[in-house]
């Protein structure tokens, strides 16, 4: 029998379970590209419940012990003395958020004698160390496409906030005020503007196709071109770089997956390049943009606006800058962890466990590393060796 870790994001401060605001959520069963959304055996949840924090439990726990398995749900991650690094000595799966990672390093990976199987319960296994994963042939999987459209609609609504100036606004009626010109006097239309993502994957062509209707100038790079037919019907302009994109653009949203390439891609020399008064939105890592150059450009003035919700390290410390910069528009990781999306993705962490535990093949789309190399949506999306 296995035993399993599970590493989650805190219960809400006033208890569980909350108080629902809806009580239903509609159901998906197949994303845009015509993949199935997960499916498992059962499900011992209600969609629409918090499942991704501690008392959540993804839904896992009456599955995993019915079969003699150990369940250990933490949010205990850092340091030696964590939960999870007291848990990770004979674990042989790991799961976690990328909303809250256990950060599985090649210490950790090399200490967890037992360890066989980490799930990434959402997307993006950066991470991860891949190339200790590999070596120690250990299988990575995650839930892809679980939350890329919840993640597009996040980014959206961030646009549109920084553009309209909408969080300022909202703090001047929470203050009491009735202040019109304090409003407006740093908000436009989007209408008109010229609006480039880096990389036009499943969110990034999401956020294309979303924000079509705005009668935007669409732009985007990628390492591939969209088949012509998709650039002719959303309208879009491709570049062969982020250089060449950045400088047209009224307002930039970054999609593309943090690896050697992408690190502190954003740094003072190409935000230099960028309209002064421009907005970036990143919804991808943190590690793309370099933290300070971010502070610099939205104190100076280059950058009119910076908004996402993703950062480094998760949680971010109480002192992380980007919490107190001008003209900023944060939240915490969240954007992939609506309730909706917690449906997809508990339920295809439960697809996963049960193809391991029933010795069925994970679906190639879930795959990272599998057999001691990269493997389906991993040798697509990352490099062996490149750390
Ligand atoms: P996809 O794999 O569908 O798309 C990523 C795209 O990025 C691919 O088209 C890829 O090109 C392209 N790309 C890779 N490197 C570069 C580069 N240097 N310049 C331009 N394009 C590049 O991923 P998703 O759209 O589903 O997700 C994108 C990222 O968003 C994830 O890697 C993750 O980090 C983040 N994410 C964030 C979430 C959140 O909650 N905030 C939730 C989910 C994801 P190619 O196909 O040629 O490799």
């Amino acid at each position: 029998m296995s035993k399993i870790v599970c590493v989650l994001y805190d219960d809400p401060v006033d208890g569980y379970p909350p108080a629902y605001a809806r009580d239903e959520i509609p159901t998906v069963e197949r994303y845009p590209d015509g993949q199935t959304t997960p499916s498992p055996k059962a499900i011992d949840f209600t969609p629409g419940e918090l499942l991704g924090c501690v008392s959540g439990e993804l839904g896992l726990r009456n599955f995993l012990e019915s079969q003699g398995n150990t369940l250990v749900v933490t949010s205990d991650k850092e340091g030696p003395d964590s939960v999870l690094d007291r848990e990770l000595e004979d674990a042989e799966v790991v799961i976690s958020q990328p909303f809250w990672p256990a950060y599985m390093t090649r210490e950790r990976i090399q200490r967890a004698k037992n360890l066989k199987l980490i799930i990434t319960a959402g997307i993006g296994s950066d991470h991860i160390d891949l190339d200790a994963a590999i070596e120690r042939g250990i299988t990575v999987a995650e839930i892809t496409y679980s939350n890329s459209i919840s993640v597009a609609e996040h980014v959206v609504m961030m646009i549109l906030s920084l553009v309209r100036n909408y969080l300022p606004s909202h703090q001047w009626v929470l203050d009491g005020g009735w202040n019109i010109a304090d409003c407006v006097k740093r908000s436009y239309d989007l209408e008109a503007m010229h609006v480039g993502t880096v990389a036009a994957g499943r969110i990034g062509s999401a956020v294309l196709r979303r924000l079509k209707p705005f009668g935007v100038h669409l732009h985007y790079t990628d390492k591939h071109r969209l088949p012509a037919e998709v650039e002719e019907e959303l309208g879009v302009t491709f570049h062969p770089t982020t250089q060449d994109m950045v400088p047209v653009c009224d307002v930039v949203t970054i999609n593309a997956p943090l690896h050697p390439e992408t690190e502190h891609l954003f740094n003072d020399e190409l935000i230099n390049t960028m309209k002064r008064g421009s907005y970036i939105v990143n919804t991808a890592r943190g590690k793309i943009c370099d933290r300070d150059a971010i502070v610099r450009a939205l104190e100076s003035g280059q950058l009119a606006g910076y908004a996402g919700d993703v950062w480094y390290p998760q949680p971010a410390p109480p002192d992380h800058p980007w919490r107190t910069m001008p003209h900023h528009g944060m939240t915490p990781h969240i954007s992939g962890s609506s309730l909706s999306a917690q449906a997809r993705y508990a339920a295809g962490t439960r697809e996963i466990l049960e193809c391991w535990f029933e010795e069925r093949p994970i679906r190639e789309e879930y795959l990272i590393v599998q057999g001691g190399a990269l493997a389906g949506a991993g040798a697509h999306s990352y490099t062996a060796g490149a750390r």
